[in-house]
């Protein structure tokens, strides 16, 4: 208790006091108030009940002018800076938010849809070859899609992809069946930009290769996939189509979710919209890719996001999704 005796707190007060009523007023707390200050040490050597009360109030006392000098020294603040000119009461300039891109958002959402339905989601290389591009996937050399006027070709043997069903071939020559897997992502195509055509867009690609599995799986999995990005009362149906790597090929509808199937511009009056195409695994693919088509069946479908977004936002023009104009980007 050396150190209480040795102390004049009434002088102690009154030099607080004195430094706290100046302008420099942290100082002034750390040197009287602060933890390392005589007063915060000698309050932790008490040990009675009457020095306890001198210090608390002697404590008490110079927080509450420190917190008076707080208030006094912030209203001279202000009145400074209004008597400069400047006016504190006007409201500070907005902070916008961003946001995702309605791409990305749409295909997060295809992710967790599919997510749902126990797929795994991939992420393929844009750069393939012409080989996972075209020859694996059971593409005629003569096709017109190999030509150079419609393919971004890198050298003879690679290219910018121009679907993601390369990502099939490569899930199928990695894994072991069952697979269950989706792969959204940018493809390539030499075409030029107008509101219904771009020389990149997105597809999703849903890959299925399992025992004992039918067309059905793949209408419901359609099913649910549209069901759940535009509405639990859409229905769906299959026509005959032709792509190299499926054998049958289908090219699904939905019904228009703008008119429910009774006809409107955006269906063309049809009552349908078609989403894009499907198929079962043809058997010369599993071959190619070392599977037995006689032991596992599988099927296929790839979707493009910028239509579905089109679709769902009622976009007319595909160069929106690009031409990063917030006004447009803001709203969704
Ligand atoms: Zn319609």
């Amino acid at each position: 208790m050396d150190s209480l005796a040795a102390v004049d707190w009434a002088a102690y007060e009154q030099q607080a006091l004195s430094a706290i009523s100046g302008d420099a007023l942290e100082d002034a707390r750390v040197k009287y108030l602060g933890r390392k200050s005589e007063l915060a040490q000698a309050l932790r050597g008490v040990r009675d009940k009457e020095s306890g009360m001198l210090l608390n109030g002697v404590k008490a006392r110079l927080e509450a002018a420190v917190t008076a000098r707080e208030h006094q020294l912030e209203l001279a603040a202000r009145r400074a800076a209004a008597d400069s000119g400047v006016d504190v009461t006007i409201p500070g300039t907005p902070v916008t938010r961003g946001r995702l891109h309605l791409l990305t958002q749409i295909r997060r959402e295809i992710e967790d849809i599919f997510l749902g339905m126990g797929y795994e989601v991939w992420d393929g290389p844009e750069v393939v070859t012409v080989w996972e591009n075209f020859d694996a996937l059971n593409t005629d050399q003569g096709h017109p899609s190999r030509s150079k006027l419609d393919t971004f070709y890198l050298d003879d043997d690679t290219l910018l992809r121009t679907q993601t069903s390369p990502d099939q071939i490569k899930a199928m020559l990695t894994r072991t069946p069952p697979i269950y897997m989706v792969s959204p992502g940018r493809v390539y195509r030499r075409d030029t930009p107008d509101a219904t055509h771009s020389p990149t867009f997105q597809q999703v690609e849903c890959l299925a290769v399992d025992r004992g599995i039918t067309l059905a799986d793949l209408r419901g999995t359609v099913q649910q996939y549209f069901r759940q990005l535009f509405g639990p009362d859409r229905d769906v149906r299959m026509r005959t189509s032709f792509f190299p790597f499926t054998e049958p090929s289908v090219e699904f509808d939905v019904t228009c979710f703008l008119c429910d199937g009774r006809g409107c511009a955006v269906c063309k009056h049809s009552g349908w919209i078609e989403m894009g195409g499907a198929g079962w695994v043809d058997p010369d693919v599993f071959r190619t890719v070392g599977l037995d088509p006689d032991d596992w069946q599988g099927f296929a479908f790839g979707f493009g996001i910028e239509r579905i977004a089109m679709l769902r936002h009622g976009l007319p023009d595909l160069r929106a999704f690009w031409e990063n104009d917030v006004r447009i980007l803001g709203q969704f």
